[in-house]
């Protein structure tokens, strides 16, 4: 019996059509380099200065794990992993599968045969089937579903429906020449899809060789196209997803001191311009950003598309430059954007392929300061800091003032093993020095040998940095780590999430650790001893600077679980998808734009709990939630309290408490 096999460009042979498509092979092949090559040489105008490609063994494995197998994105979004999964393995399954007949069809067919072609047959149905269905779960999201982040579409987004239905015709295409070929009596084999659907067409030669024709053709389209649309992202991605960013939670620094910031999109890494044709307008981070769901002009998603499209008009086909002097500033956000950011980085934690928005922010903003044209109020705050050391410009002698009648060591005249850094919220603002104050008895209880450095602390840096004063932070670190070394510091514990941010991932040779840390460690090994019930509903808000910046989601929780009586309840948006309080960035002492607040947003996201008791960590996000529970008018049902506070009630009893 002969081995399985059939007959290679059935229909077709080679006649003229085979030889047309060979050319125009050739053609889409070149307008594709031809692409990539313009891509190439405007990835080339922008900086090298970070290392991309170290540790290739590890880059190549989350390549593959979150690029090719989605699976940041299917433990976010399971129906997303796996309608990328359908149509990145269907579309990959079917290119070998055709390059394999074009093997065996122009060079050598000897091998199309037996268990290897019944093998092809089945895979190429399956991926087929696999790439259609996952078109389907495409199209019916994005155009029924509709989730809320596709609610803000880009205003020059074109190209989405045309790529859908260019796929989409292109694989029933597929389909339909197939089940034609198998309804003139060529045995289907494994192709058990194509042979049903060959039950529903008629045999006919003349409309083979149509659709045959037009299968060819689009397939070849969406090759060229491939550089010059929104299909740029099957290549870029993966290749985004390789090059990510290996320096955790520390912001970008740039060593060459005649760096500016980013006025110029030459001024940015050549990874940015990458990730411009990376991003498929998901809306994933835009769905998460403050700024966005305030109604500022800020949007990360319209970042990318923005870079990109700045970069296509001023470029010409071969990658050279138009003109001189394109700026980022009002081409890709405009100033009101730039300043809205609140630095809570969801956009890339949200961005399946890891893009750094919120650092191109933070080089823009570097620009503008380093140009002198920051607005009135961040040059406000940044002269607060720079003189004060406090972002409301109080003076710096009164920075132990809260601490007055208390016992409180001083690392001048003691002995200590931990520096507790109070940071600015705690020393200067009236709620959260109540927070102090009871923090003090906390650490009494347990028995911490601690010491402030009273006026001679200074401003931590997090959002001097983050608003872009780089210089003003390295001023201000250099005079932390002299005030260090002065007392000996080698281990602190911070009060803030944001100087507890910049101290452990920016600061070198100190030892860093957030003050849940202390106490948690304290009611672990009965050193604290959390007696007395604290009935209440409390709702956790995840400050950025703990969560996503430092990955500490559970321990706030686990502290509040210890407390008796407290009933847990977690709002919608919860740990890394935590919405920003929108107090960072330089946004604390800042009039918010935007016609609805991220405070106002959280306060009502918290409300909808029931909870009695927005708890907090963070001396900015209780000043910012305060305001929005106030501001929503929840105030008569819901406290802001520090989580803090509710162990200190715990520890020492309501009436305590009251004193
Ligand atoms: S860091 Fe936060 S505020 Fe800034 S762009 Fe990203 S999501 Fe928006
Ligand atoms: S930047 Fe990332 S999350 Fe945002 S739209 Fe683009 S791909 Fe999606």
């Amino acid at each position: 019996m002969e081995a399985p096999t059939r007959e290679l460009l059935w229909g077709i042979g080679k006649s003229l059509p085979y030889y047309v498509h060979y050319a125009l092979f050739l053609i889409a092949t070149l307008i594709f380099l031809a692409g990539v090559y313009r891509w190439y040489r405007i990835l080339k105008i922008a900086r090298n200065d970070e290392d991309r490609l170290d540790n290739l063994g590890k880059r190549i494995w989350y390549t593959i794990r979150d690029g090719f197998l989605f699976v940041r994105l299917y433990f976010r979004e399971s129906q997303m992993g796996l309608m990328h999964i359908l149509i990145l393995w269907g579309f990959i399954v079917l290119t070998i599968g055709t390059l394999i007949l074009t093997v065996a069809a122009d060079i050598n067919s000897s091998f199309f045969r037996g268990t290897f072609y019944l093998i092809h047959e089945a895979l190429m149905d399956l991926a087929g089937l696999a790439l259609l269905l996952g078109l389907i779960i495409a199209v019916v999201n994005r155009y029924s579903t509709k989730p809320s982040r596709f609610s803000k579409a880009w205003p020059y987004a074109k190209d989405d429906g045309a790529v859908l239905l260019l796929l989409l015709t292109i694989t029933v295409l597929g389909f339909a020449v197939e089940a034609i070929r198998i309804a003139s009596g060529t045995p289907a084999y494994t192709a058990i899809i194509g042979e049903a659907i060959a039950k529903l067409l008629p045999y006919d030669l003349g409309l083979y060789r149509t659709l045959w024709s037009v299968h060819s053709l689009l397939a070849l389209l969406f090759i060229a196209l491939i550089p010059y649309t929104k299909l740029a992202h099957v290549i870029a991605a993966p290749l985004n997803i390789l090059t990510r960013s290996e320096r955790g939670a520390a912001a970008r620094t740039v060593e060459d001191e005649e760096y500016l910031g980013a006025i110029e999109p030459g001024d940015l890494q050549w990874r940015d311009i990458l990730s411009s044709l990376a991003c498929m307008r998901c809306g994933r981070c835009q769905d998460m950003c403050p700024a966005s769901n305030s109604g500022t002009t800020l949007s990360p998603m319209f970042l990318m598309q923005n870079l990109r499209k700045t970069l296509n008009e001023n470029f010409d086909m071969l990658g050279r430059p138009k003109k001189e002097d394109v700026l980022l500033l009002d081409n890709v956000l405009d100033m009101e954007a730039v300043w809205a950011c609140t630095t809570c980085r969801a956009c890339m934690e949200m961005c399946p392929i890891y893009i750094e928005q919120m650092e191109i922010i933070g080089e823009m903003r570097r620009g503008i300061v380093e140009s002198g044209e920051a607005p009135p109020d961040i040059r406000d705050f940044l002269t607060n800091v720079q003189k004060q050391k406090n972002p409301w410009g109080e003076a710096k002698y009164k920075r132990d003032a809260w601490a007055k009648d208390l016992d409180v060591p001083r690392t001048k005249d003691s002995e200590f093993e931990w520096l507790w850094w109070v940071g600015c919220g705690h020393a200067f603002d009236n709620r959260n020095k109540i927070v102090a104050k009871k923090l003090v008895r906390i650490l009494n209880e347990i028995g911490v040998s601690y010491a402030i450095l009273g006026r001679e602390e200074g401003c931590c840096g997090n959002d001097v940095r983050r608003v872009g004063e780089e210089g003003l932070f390295q001023v201000l670190k250099e005079e932390n780590v002299a005030a260090f070394e002065k007392y000996g510091v080698e281990k602190l514990f911070a009060t803030s999430p944001h100087c507890y941010n910049t101290f452990r991932n920016e600061y070198e040779n100190v030892e860093a650790k957030f003050i849940l840390e202390i106490i948690y460690d304290a009611i672990k090994d009965g050193r604290l001893k959390l007696k007395h019930p604290v009935n209440r509903r409390v709702t956790f808000h995840d400050p950025c600077y703990l969560g996503r910046y430092n990955g500490m989601y559970e321990l706030p929780r686990e502290i509040l679980k210890a407390i008796p009586g407290i009933e847990l309840v977690e709002m919608e948006r919860n740990r890394d998808r935590a919405f920003c309080c929108g107090g960072g960035g330089g946004n604390l002492v800042r009039e918010y734009p935007g016609d609805d607040r991220p405070n106002n947003i959280r306060a009502r996201e918290a409300g909808d709990t029931g909870a009695d008791v927005l708890a907090v960590a963070c001396p900015f996000c209780m000043i910012m939630l305060e305001d929005g529970v106030k501001m929503e008018k929840l105030d008569d049902r819901m406290a802001v309290m520090d989580v803090i506070e509710l162990v200190y009630e715990s520890a020492f009893g309501p009436e305590e408490e009251e004193q």
